[in-house]
């Protein structure tokens, strides 16, 4: 078959295939068909043992307390958010461990506390979510909501979310039932769908994602996942694996962020044109996360988002814009800090590293300048610090200092450490030298001096070598002691020079020597 045949047989390869899966899909695959599914309570912990991951949510008792002092441990600053959000996860998860005990739970109505986070870029609202997951040890996934379309068949489909938690709890569909889904960027979603906008799909996206966060029985594999599907209905001619091809949705905890930073805007002319807002003038002193505080549901409604959409998300937390201070207070005191990061990089080639109180200061004035929260930091501390990364892992320095002057001037800061360093090297390699000396006359009892030329020379080859001058030596006058101990029993001599010339090469310069001393 020439390639041209079998670029044209693909596509009705393909079409068959599809078509076969329809059909196959309709007879097995229907949450309807599948009355496991539907039935859907996880199964009882089985006799060899539960996983220890799915047991720990059977177990949550932690309190909202415990949930903020853990976030404070690496999130600085967002106190209410801290708070909201634990009061939240703690909610979800006793409903979680109450309906794990008694799946009869399931016929009771509970409206789940789905949470929507808004606040500027790189302010931790990611990050608190991260770190409360991990706490709880639920599979956790994130994706950006522009990346997702209303059918799936062009981008993604939304139900992918649920499949990546699948993936990011090793496969266990069990735990990942009690995942969290975190769909970041949602506010553009709401804008494609605003009044005028002949983009449907945002709505459409809107919609889907609905679903997801009522309750639906999620495929686990793709439209697109051909394979997935082939393997699943194989499976399922072989008799196994009839429960999980779908997986259930109700008790995964949903959460969306975005900057709304429009939606200031629009709370903004509604509060300044109301008599009980701001006084006048006063507004525009506000930050635009006190507005964002302000947004009420009809806000939401007419910055573009669906009202039912809005109403499946009653946990409205807003994060504040980060200061300069709380910037150092990251750098300073958050656990895995990206300068924590760093300085596990530079561990790794045996660097240590000390970063000043003022050096702090102008990073965080540097990356607050950037307007993207703490993720400004990472931009400033790897200009700053890319240099040196390159350079010190090949010098024999093992320790520096950040000043402020190095933050402001990273480069000629690197290349001054760098000559101090060298300088430093030289002198001590310099002062190696005349040990060798002093242990080589010691040993042989050969009085050797090296001049001004041969000393540069040995230094130079050390530290293009990278060698200490003992072990230079070593290799390099192998022959010296046997050489000059010859020329000592011709001639009588016992104090010998070593010049650039012999350094050069010794082997030729030792047999001259000795020549010439048979020759006296
Ligand atoms: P976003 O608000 O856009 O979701 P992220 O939470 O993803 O931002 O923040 C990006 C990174 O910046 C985090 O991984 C974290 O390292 C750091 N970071 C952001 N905000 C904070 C904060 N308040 N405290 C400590 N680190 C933070």
């Amino acid at each position: 078959m020439s390639d041209d045949e079998r670029e044209e047989g693909l596509p009705g390869l393909e079409e068959q295939l599809r078509d076969m899966l329809r059909k196959a899909n309709m007879a097995f695959m229907t949450p309807q068909a599948q009355p496991a599914a539907d039935e859907g309570a996880p199964p009882p912990p089985e006799d060899q043992g539960e996983d220890a991951r799915v047991k720990a949510i059977r177990e949550f008792s932690l309190r909202p307390r415990d949930i903020r002092d853990y976030l404070n441990r690496f999130v600085i600053g967002q106190d209410d958010a801290k708070k909201v959000l634990s009061v939240a996860i703690c909610d979800h998860y006793n409903h979680v461990r109450r309906w794990m005990d008694n799946p009869d739970l399931r016929q009771e109505e509970y409206a789940k506390h789905n949470i929507i986070l808004l606040g500027p870029t790189g302010v931790g609202k990611t990050y608190l979510i991260r770190c409360a997951a991990r706490l709880i040890g639920v599979p956790f996934v994130k994706a950006d909501a522009t990346k997702f379309t209303e059918t799936g068949y062009v981008g993604h489909d939304v139900e992918d979310l649920v499949r990546d938690l699948v993936k990011a709890a090793d496969g266990n569909t069990e735990l990942a039932q009690y995942g969290i889904i975190f769909v970041d960027e949602i506010d553009k979603i709401a804008s494609q769908s605003a009044p005028g906008s002949k983009d449907v799909s945002g709505r459409g996206v809107q919609i889907n994602l609905l679903k997801l966060m009522e309750e639906t029985d999620a495929s686990l594999f793709s439209q697109t996942d051909l394979i997935g599907q082939m393997q699943a209905i194989m499976d399922m001619q072989r008799g196994k694996g009839t429960r999980e091809r779908t997986i259930n949705t109700r008790h995964m905890l949903f959460i969306v962020s975005g900057a709304f930073d429009k939606l200031g805007d629009l709370v903004r002319q509604r509060v300044s044109s109301s008599p009980i807002g701001f006084t006048h003038g006063e507004e525009d002193k506000k930050e635009g996360s006190a507005f964002l505080r302000l947004a009420e549901t009809k806000d939401f409604i007419e910055y573009g988002f669906e009202p039912e959409f809005i109403g499946r998300l009653p946990v409205r937390v807003v994060c504040n814009g980060l200061s300069v201070s709380d910037l150092e207070q990251i750098l300073l005191n958050s656990e895995g800090s990206v300068l924590e990061q760093y300085r596990w990089d530079f561990e790794g080639y045996g660097i240590d590293f000390e970063v000043d109180e003022a050096a702090v200061r102008r990073i965080a004035e540097k990356a607050h300048a950037e307007e993207t929260g703490a993720r400004g930091l990472m931009t400033v501390i790897e200009k700053i610090l890319r240099g040196y990364k390159f350079e010190l892992p090949s010098t024999a320095i093992r320790a520096f200092d950040l000043t402020e002057e190095a933050v402001e001037n990273p480069v000629t800061a690197l290349a001054e450490l760098l000559k101090k360093k060298e300088t430093a090297r030289r002198e001590m390699l310099d002062e190696e030298i005349d040990q060798f000396i002093a242990e080589f006359e010691k040993q042989h009892g050969l009085a050797v001096s090296v001049d001004k030329g041969g000393r540069e020379l040995i230094i130079e080859m050390c530290v293009e070598r990278d060698k200490s001058v003992r072990g230079f030596c070593a290799e390099h006058f192998r022959d010296l002691e046997y050489g000059l101990k010859l020329v000592a029993r011709n001639t009588g001599q016992t104090t010998f020079k070593i010049s650039r010339r012999f350094v050069k090469n010794p082997s030729e310069e030792l047999s001259r020597r000795i020549a010439k001393s048979f020759r006296k």
